[in-house]
């Protein structure tokens, strides 16, 4: 039996969906601070199978140590945390708190069950503005420039050496780039809080009327256009990709780290053209500033988890726009509707 942690959110719903479909059994240890458990209902009647659903928080050591006891867990799929770079800019202590502290109590309620097992969402902003691209696993990690960031780095460093401490444990942090898309059934997808921080859900927002025009932030950069470059990741792809890690990890112990992105870097006004494309809107937009604290540009070098792991993504540009856009037109308020 698996642990989901945060299996509620967005990337833990697909996750669960892959999960459930590989006839895995799955419990998810979800707070639903930033979810809703209408998306792990929607997974249940997608695949018509079922999983066991806590609300309850990762930093509950009682309740932690009761779902070990009561359950027979052999890994953490562990994707709970907070992930709003502005707000943790204003509220440190708080992604401190939930993200760090909350890992460590995982951690620690994990060892006293003796699982020892855990893949970790972690995020290509452990190596700040890249010495290199594309960017490989060995470029260094360097201090974030935002709280959020600083937590991903410190719960990967105390991970790393937890594994020094005692070599039973099997770690791997998967180094997530940009995750877009939803699941092409239209279902679940992507339900930001508030006004959305990143750019394809307010695209679709705007596609939608929910939002005015879209703020491009910066036309300045080192970029073919420009504009900032990423490397946006189809969430199922994204989610296949701890598949194969939980695989590998399965008979292995140690530290291990694997990017997951596709390689190829997108701008902005290429994100828009597209979406546009795929969903016959017009998608209004004015160039402001730059936002403080970004990049011009970051893409991953995918060789290492294509050559370990067997894992390359399938799903191109047209596939995370469509399936965006079938899931904002299907749901305009997401699961609130
Ligand atoms: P999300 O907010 O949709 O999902 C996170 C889930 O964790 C939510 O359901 C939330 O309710 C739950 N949660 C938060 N704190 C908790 C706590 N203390 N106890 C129990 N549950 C808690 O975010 P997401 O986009 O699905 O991200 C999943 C993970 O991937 C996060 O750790 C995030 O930092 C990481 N990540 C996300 C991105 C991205 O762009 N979406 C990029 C890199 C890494
Ligand atoms: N971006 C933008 N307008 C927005 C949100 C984002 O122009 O409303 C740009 C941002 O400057 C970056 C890219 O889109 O170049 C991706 O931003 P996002 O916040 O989605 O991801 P991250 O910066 O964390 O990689």
């Amino acid at each position: 039996m698996i642990l989901l942690t945060g299996g509620a959110g967005y990337i833990g719903s697909h996750m669960l969906c892959e999960l459930l479909e590989a006839n895995h059994d799955v419990i998810i240890l979800d707070n639903l601070s930033n979810s809703s458990v209408e998306a792990v209902k929607r997974v249940e009647s997608l695949t018509n199978k079922h999983c066991t659903f806590i609300e309850g928080d990762i930093r509950d050591r009682q309740l932690l140590d009761d779902i070990f006891s009561q359950h027979s867990i052999d890994s953490v799929l562990h994707f709970a945390g907070l992930k709003a770079v502005g707000e943790s800019a204003e509220k440190p202590l708080m992604y401190f708190e939930n993200n760090i502290t909350g890992s460590l109590v995982l951690l620690e309620a994990m060892k006293a069950a003796n699982v020892k097992k855990i893949v970790f969402s972690s995020s290509a902003t452990v190596y700040g503005d890249p010495e290199q691209l594309p960017i490989t696993e060995d470029c260094p990690t360097s201090m974030p420039t935002n709280p959020y960031g600083y937590t991903k780095l410190a719960v990967e460093q105390m991970m790393m050496q937890l594994v020094q401490s005692d070599p039973a444990w099997s770690v791997a942090a998967l180094r997530y780039f940009n995750p877009v898309g939803a699941h092409s059934s239209g279902m679940i997808g992507e339900d930001p809080q508030g006004v959305p921080n990143n750019l394809l859900p307010y695209i679709a927002q705007v596609s939608v009327g929910r939002r005015d025009k879209l703020s491009v932030y910066g036309n300045d950069y080192d970029t073919h256009d420009g504009t900032g470059v990423r490397d946006y990741i189809h969430v199922v792809d994204l989610a296949k990709g701890h598949l194969r890690a939980l695989d590998y990890i399965a008979d292995k112990t140690g530290y291990f780290v694997w990017n997951l992105g596709t390689g190829n870097g997108f701008s902005v006004l290429d994100m828009v053209k597209a979406f546009e494309n795929a969903s016959g809107k017009k998608i209004p937009y004015q160039v402001v500033d730059r936002r403080e604290g970004d990049i011009a540009a970051c893409f991953a070098d995918p060789k290492k988890a294509a050559v370990e792991l067997g894992w390359t993504t399938q799903k191109n540009i047209d596939d995370m726009m469509e399936d965006t856009w079938r899931w904002q037109s299907q749901n305009p308020q997401g699961y609130g509707n």
